[in-house]
């Protein structure tokens, strides 16, 4: 969750069949920033009145739980780590438990490769900024955190009363509250009366209904280019969340440091270029997404199955493949795959 924008775009929306874009239809799009990135709004089938409310609804609710999850500026969440940091129970503000109890969930299946509690070490690690580090912190310092194991399972929550047992813990839930926001979004639509639109914040989209009777085409990121590596088609209500190795990154001794830490070793995971996870809700694919790029080729399929998602596609950084059967049924990929895709110089 940065503050900083624009950064590129995970997944792109693609227009339909050639010669569609010049027939007028009832197309709106919005475009704002939240959460460090570009929102866009993509709704069909409504008047300009209605899209328009529609559009500073979903806004204002985008801004409200940008400032209440952000992790490093004033909000609920920062005066939630305070409360954690000072070891005692206390009563958690109501935007948290939702993804509280979400999380613990979702980490707890994941063998704690999806890791909200380990704020601490993004924060070490120079992510807690809007500008990006410029080299890796001290190893002993990385050691000496992972060493106290932060993790879900050390918050008792209680109602509205939050315990941490480890005083290590600091949440961070870059990896879930955009995904969760888009599924508020999605709420929000519908409570208005809107029933086909994409909710995309970058990495992760959801879409429902459809386009004038056609499916949504949502494209995804080559992960070392610009362009389209594939596509998929969203029959009515379904996301796609992505994570990958370049959407945060820096350049230390030829060697890439990103985003995506692997709670196990404190270092970013390797082994892993991108993730994507298509799944009903966004905040699950959105969790998911992270989870799986920790997980690695090796784990993939297991991680997968235990979260309960079933359409994933990984790409490790030799360029190669790895889809689930669900997801290979339905990914279409836009250039040719056979033998993996190129990497490129950039290591
Ligand atoms: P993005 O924010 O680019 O969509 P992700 O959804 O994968 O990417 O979230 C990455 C962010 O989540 C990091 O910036 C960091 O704040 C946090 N994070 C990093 N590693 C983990 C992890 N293993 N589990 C949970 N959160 C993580
Ligand atoms: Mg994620």
């Amino acid at each position: 969750m940065r503050s900083v924008a624009p950064v590129s775009i995970l997944l792109v929306f693609l227009s339909g069949p050639a010669g569609c874009a010049a027939r007028k239809e009832p197309l709106h799009e919005f475009q704002f920033l939240a959460f460090g990135t570009l929102i866009e709004l993509t709704l069909w089938g409504v008047d300009r009145d209605l899209a328009e409310r529609a559009y500073q609804a979903v806004e204002s609710d985008f801004a409200r739980m940008h400032t209440e999850w952000h992790p490093w500026q004033p909000g609920a969440l920062v005066e939630t780590n305070r409360q954690l940091a000072a070891g005692k129970p206390f009563l958690v503000p109501h935007s948290m438990i939702p993804l509280i109890e979400n999380s613990q969930r979702l980490s707890l299946a994941s063998q704690g490769l999806f890791n909200p509690a380990i704020g601490r070490l993004v924060e070490l690690w120079g992510f807690h900024s809007d500008d990006l580090p410029a080299k890796p912190p001290d190893p002993e310092a990385i050691t000496a955190l992972i060493a106290q194991r932060p993790a879900m399972t050390d918050l008792d929550l209680d109602g509205q009363r939050l315990h941490a047992t480890n005083p290590a813990v600091q949440l961070d839930f870059s990896a879930y509250a955009k995904g969760y926001a888009v599924d508020r979004a999605i709420d929000r639509f519908r409570e208005l009366g809107v029933t086909n639109a994409i909710v995309n914040a970058g990495g992760d989209l959801r879409a429902i209904g459809h386009r004038g009777g056609r499916p949504w085409r949502i494209g995804i990121r080559h992960p070392r280019g610009s362009g389209v590596l594939a596509s998929v088609e969203i029959e009515d209500d379904e996301s796609v969340s992505t994570s990958g190795d370049y959407e945060r990154f820096f350049m230390y001794n030829g060697r890439r440091y990103h985003h995506i830490m692997d709670p196990r070793t404190g270092y970013p995971a390797t082994g892993s270029v991108a993730v994507t996870v298509l799944y009903r809700e966004a905040a699950t694919a959105d969790a998911a997404s992270t989870a799986l790029f920790v997980a690695g080729s090796d784990l993939f399929e297991a991680v997968a199955r235990d979260l309960g998602v079933d359409r994933a596609m990984l790409i490790d950084s030799a360029g190669k493949i790895y889809l689930t059967p669900s997801m290979r049924a339905r990914v279409r990929f836009e250039i040719d795959v056979a033998g993996g895709i190129p990497m490129g110089p950039s290591p």
